[in-house]
């Protein structure tokens, strides 16, 4: 979902840094080959996750929401030299197309992949994450959050992903729309949390920045 008209995007786009071989060829075999390859972050969301990631060099990164692997790509660019990604997702299916990626990319011993429901998996996970980046189903973005702030220390930053939900958070919700209600919630709890210092950004679908303090 785009918010500007297309020219302007097409402007952005192209007034930002290229997007790297590796990653055009993952998205290109991730359009030909795989359902829904509209989740997939895409040119100009990827430089974004990757030039914050660089600000920040994190040791430890959480990816909540793996698909075929392009943003953990793109975060991994910024991460520290001895520093390990754990990404996690509950399609099986994805994981030989994820690995071919990790391995090309020469992040490969760095990238753990954990293949199930991130629920339970994030609890087992016994480290202090740098920077997270919560893109999975979004009903259990609130859930997420709570697993989340234990592991977290001053300084670590969460990125939330498609937070405007095409701008459904703005409109009516009917009772059985438990992504877009849980979104709203979301929105609200991590602008008001004591914790964390929040910024919602209008890129692409909604991005959001919160920093812990
Ligand atoms: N971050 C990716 C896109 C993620 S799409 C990118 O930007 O390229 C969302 C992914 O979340 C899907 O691959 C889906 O299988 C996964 N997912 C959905 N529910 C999940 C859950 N409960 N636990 C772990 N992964 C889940
Ligand atoms: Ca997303």
């Amino acid at each position: 979902m785009h918010f500007i008209p297309d020219n302007l995007d097409d402007y952005v786009a192209k007034h930002s840094q290229a997007e790297p071989k590796l990653l055009q060829e993952l998205n290109h075999e991730t359009w030909q080959k795989v359902l829904t390859p509209r989740m997939l972050s895409g040119h100009f969301q990827g430089r974004i996750l990757s030039i914050i990631s660089k600000l920040i060099h994190p040791k430890n990164i959480l990816e909540i929401g793996t698909y075929t692997g392009y943003s953990a790509l793109c975060l991994a660019e910024g991460m520290k030299k001895k520093g390990l990604l754990h990404t996690i997702d509950i399609n099986e299916e994805l994981h030989d197309i994820q690995r071919k990626y990790f391995d090309r990319s020469g992040f490969g011993n760095q990238i753990i992949q954990h293949t199930g429901n991130a629920l339970d998996i994030i609890p087992e996970i016994d480290l202090t994450f740098d920077l997270v980046f919560i893109d999975a189903d979004k009903r259990n973005y609130c859930n997420y959050l709570e697993l989340l702030i234990p592991k977290l220390k001053s300084g670590s930053v969460i990125l939330s992903d498609n937070v405007l939900w095409s701008g459904k958070v703005l409109k009516p919700v009917s009772e059985d729309d438990i992504d877009t209600k849980t979104l709203v919630s979301y929105n609200k709890r991590l602008n008001e949390h004591p914790r964390l210092e929040t910024v919602l950004l209008p890129i692409r679908d909604g991005l959001t920045i919160s920093r812990v303090i």
